[in-house]
C-alpha cells in the first residue's frame, strides 16, 4: 500500500534529495529530518509507518536514537532501518545486533532500497489489513 508515512533522518543532503525522490515517486508520504534529535521529536508526534536511520549523524548517533525508540511505548514498534555508508563486517554485525529491522548500503542500489521499504512496511502492517 502506497501512501503510508516515513520518516527519513539524514544528514547528507545528497542521499536525502535521493530518497525523497524514489520515495515520493512511489506515492510515499515523507518526513524528513537531519538529525536523530529532532527524529525522535518527530516520530513520537507522527508515528510514522517506517524510519529510515542513517547512522553517522552529527549529534546522537542512529545506535542511539535506535535504543531511545524502542525504549518509548509509543515508538517502540515502529520498524527502523539503517542506512549507513559502512561495509565494515564488523559494522554490520553491530547493526544487527543493535535490532534494526533491516540494513541498507550507501550508495543506494534503488530496487534493493525500495525492496526493503515495501518488504518492511508489508511486514509491519500485516496486523491491521486483511488485504
Ligand atoms: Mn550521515
Amino acid at each position: 500500500m502506497s501512501g503510508e508515512l516515513i520518516l527519513v533522518i539524514e544528514d547528507n543532503e545528497k542521499n536525502m534529495k535521493l530518497v525523497r525522490d524514489l520515495l515520493q515517486y512511489q506515492g510515499y508520504g515523507i518526513l524528513e529530518t537531519d538529525t536523530a534529535e529532532k527524529g525522535l521529536l518527530l516520530a513520537g508526534e507522527h508515528l510514522p509507518a517506517l524510519i529510515l536511520m542513517d547512522i553517522g549523524l552529527p549529534g546522537i548517533s542512529g545506535f542511539e536514537a535506535l535504543k531511545r525508540l524502542r525504549a518509548s511505548s509509543a515508538t517502540a514498534g515502529i520498524p527502523v532501518i539503517a542506512v549507513t555508508a559502512s561495509v565494515m563486517t564488523q559494522d554490520h554485525e553491530k547493526i544487527a545486533a543493535a535490532g534494526f529491522d533491516g540494513y541498507q548500503r550507501k550508495p543506494i542500489d534503488i530496487d534493493e532500497f525500495l525492496e526493503a521499504v515495501r518488504s518492511t512496511l508489508e511486514r509491519s502492517g500485516g496486523e491491521r489489513s486483511t488485504e
